[in-house]
């Protein structure tokens, strides 16, 4: 018995709402014009604090909400798919979300970081860099990165925001911003 087995009957009331015919059209332009990243736990999906709806937003999720090269690759896909595909836009923004009382900070744990390093090969230096330490601190810090990133179509606002898990609320600490750099 898989552990989705059980849900099957919510996805098959799904199908029977047919919420999704609603569906936005190829290249991808999400009804809100929103991507949002944030981090994988279960108390941070934007479907429940953004009160999202079916093809309101793109949604991309790593630990912490970290921005990884895989996340600007994937972003810069889907800005180039615009670019390419539908030049006069509309274009959207990239929204980066931390929070609060982030599981990323079990990390800054030295003995638990070098276990998970010797056991993945992965580099203990980078590991360093991911906790979400200060979510203020670390979400301008990938809003720099993202603005920055050459890869990503200059059309492409970004924000940056905080999601306090204590209150439910959410507080922007980097307006949306049209980017100079790139291209
Ligand atoms: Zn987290």
């Amino acid at each position: 018995m898989s552990n989705i087995a059980p849900l099957l009957e919510r996805n098959r009331s799904f199908a029977k709402s047919g919420a999704w015919r609603n569906t936005p059209l190829l290249p991808f332009l999400p009804f809100k014009g929103l991507y949002v990243i944030t981090c994988v736990d279960p108390r941070t999906d934007p479907a429940d604090f953004l009160g999202l709806d079916f093809g309101d937003a793109i949604v991309a999720r790593t630990v912490g909400g970290r921005v990884t090269d895989a996340v600007i690759q994937d972003l810069s896909y889907i800005a180039y798919l615009v670019e390419a595909k539908a030049p006069e836009g509309p274009y959207f923004e990239a929204a980066v979300i931390h929070h609060t009382d982030c599981g990323s900070r079990l990390l800054e744990d030295p003995e638990l970081r070098h276990g998970f390093a010797e056991r993945t090969g992965y580099d203990e230096q980078m590991l360093a860099s991911l906790p979400a330490t200060v979510p203020a601190d670390t979400v301008r810090a990938d809003v720099a990165k993202l603005s920055a990133a050459p890869q990503l179509s200059p059309r492409i606002t970004v924000s940056g925001h905080v999601y306090d898990t204590a209150t439910g609320l959410l507080a922007t600490v980097a307006e949306p911003s049209e980017r100079s750099a790139g291209r």
